[in-house]
């Protein structure tokens, strides 16, 4: 590891918490450099939502690359790209009745929040975007300023008067839709009329806080009745991840524009985009630009994954895991002796502990018998499974054994401490 502490920035992050050299990688296995072998439960951070090198993926990749196709091409039309159009809208759009236009940003999500927040404030005329407690957009100026964790503000290099943060569904022992409305509502409440409000239904890294559909649908309703956009933030939970291709199904809504990344590519190759209702793409040609707007690798790996979904066995698959996960924690957490809550939607499941000691020692402790597993939430005290959606029952079932044992050994110090103190 000398080499990362000589070299890399002090601002490396997951490296610390898995602080091994990975190797190779395929399905839910990553290998390091010894030879050991982990189970991936984090998967990304939902990037590899098709696992690692899923072979399809990669033969599409490899058969591209060796009939030397476009590979940079700024945003010019390319055949990947048509073929990625053209799937996304047979397979995704058309079998869930919408109707968006497509618009590649730059690779990161972050790139892609800042341009839904650009557009919404340009269609509407109007600065103020409300987002939710404990949501998390990215981290570059706009994003950020709609980001509500505090570890990652800095006042040098945090602008954020044209936010507004509203409590999200669950925060208040009351319906926060009801505070919503009465803000928007009364000219006296101080919020300036928003362009849009930005939300995850269900919030990744702020700790797998889900939304309800009846709060979705009530804020959806709000948006329509004062002109106000709604946009869903899909980056993190879009894909697949809770078990629709489309996070905001279930609640029946339809987003004004959604943002995707993450394993839209399905092979952890970078691509952003924002969809938009037709008369919401007000753009002039090249007024939101940049030079890696869509890489023809990922449209590749994203025509070829988005083909899953036009199997309704695959989406069954997803369905009937998220079940044996769920019923399996269960199980386990009946056997062990901490204070854990547990909540899940599709295959993004959180299991909320007492404090971010325990999670983090959890995740050790599971790292160290072989699975990788990530925290989340306000003071990372939530641990977050994502498998990938692809992951066989067999394998589901070996990296569910794994976290129980790292559950055991952290319970077991837990109450070694409190005898220690007592
Ligand atoms: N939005 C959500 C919901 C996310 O989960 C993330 C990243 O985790 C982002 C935005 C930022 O994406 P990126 O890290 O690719 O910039």
């Amino acid at each position: 590891m000398q080499v990362f502490e000589t070299h890399e920035s002090n601002v490396r992050s997951y490296c610390r918490s898995f602080p091994v050299i990975f190797s190779t990688s395929q399905g839910s296995h990553i290998t390091d450099i010894n030879g050991d072998r982990y189970i991936d439960f984090f998967c990304g951070a939902g990037s590899l939502n098709y696992g690692h090198n899923h072979p399809a993926l990669k033969k599409a990749l490899l058969s591209y690359i060796e009939k030397d196709g476009i590979v940079h091409g700024l945003d010019m039309a390319t055949e990947a790209k048509s073929a990625l159009l053209t799937t996304f809208s047979e397979t995704v759009l058309e079998p869930n009745g919408l109707d968006y236009k497509v618009q590649f940003t730059g690779p990161t999500g972050t790139n892609a929040v800042e341009a839904a927040l650009k557009l919404a404030r340009k269609i509407t005329g109007r600065h103020t975007i409300v987002a939710f407690t404990n949501g998390y957009h990215g981290l570059t100026q706009g994003a950020l300023a709609v980001t509500a964790n505090a570890a990652y503000r800095h006042s040098d290099f945090t602008y954020r008067h044209d936010s507004v943060f509203v409590p999200f569904d669950g925060y208040m022992p009351f319906d926060t839709a009801d505070y919503f409305e009465k803000l928007v509502t009364d000219r006296s409440s101080g919020l300036d009329l928003p362009a849009a409000v930005i939300l995850e239904t269900v919030q990744g890294e702020g700790g797998i806080n889900i939304a309800s559909d009846a709060w979705l649908r009530r804020i959806r309703a709000i948006c329509d009745e004062h002109g106000i956009l709604m946009i869903v933030d899909d980056i993190q939970m879009g894909c697949g991840r809770t078990g629709n291709f489309f996070s905001f199904t279930d609640a029946g809504i339809v987003p004004d524009i959604v943002v995707l990344s993450k394993s839209l590519s399905g092979y952890g190759l970078p691509m952003s985009v924002l969809l938009m209702k037709p008369d919401l793409d007000q753009w002039a040609s090249g007024e939101h630009t940049g030079t890696f707007r869509g890489h023809n690798l990922a449209f590749v790996t994203a025509t070829e994954c988005l083909k899953f979904w036009a199997d309704p066995s695959f989406v069954a698959d997803v369905r009937a895991k998220s079940d044996y996960i769920a019923e399996t924690v269960r199980q386990i957490l009946s056997r062990v002796n901490l204070p854990i809550s547990f909540r899940y939607k599709g295959m993004a499941f959180g299991l909320e502990t007492a404090s971010g000691e325990i999670a983090t020692a959890i995740s050790r402790a599971a790292f160290e018998v072989g699975l990788i597993v990530e925290t989340c939430g306000a003071d990372g005290h939530v641990l977050k499974l994502f498998p990938a959606l692809t992951a066989p029952k067999e394998l589901l079932a070996e990296g569910l054994s794994k976290l129980e044992e790292a559950l055991h050994v952290v319970a077991a110090a837990t109450v070694a401490e409190l005898k220690g103190v007592s």
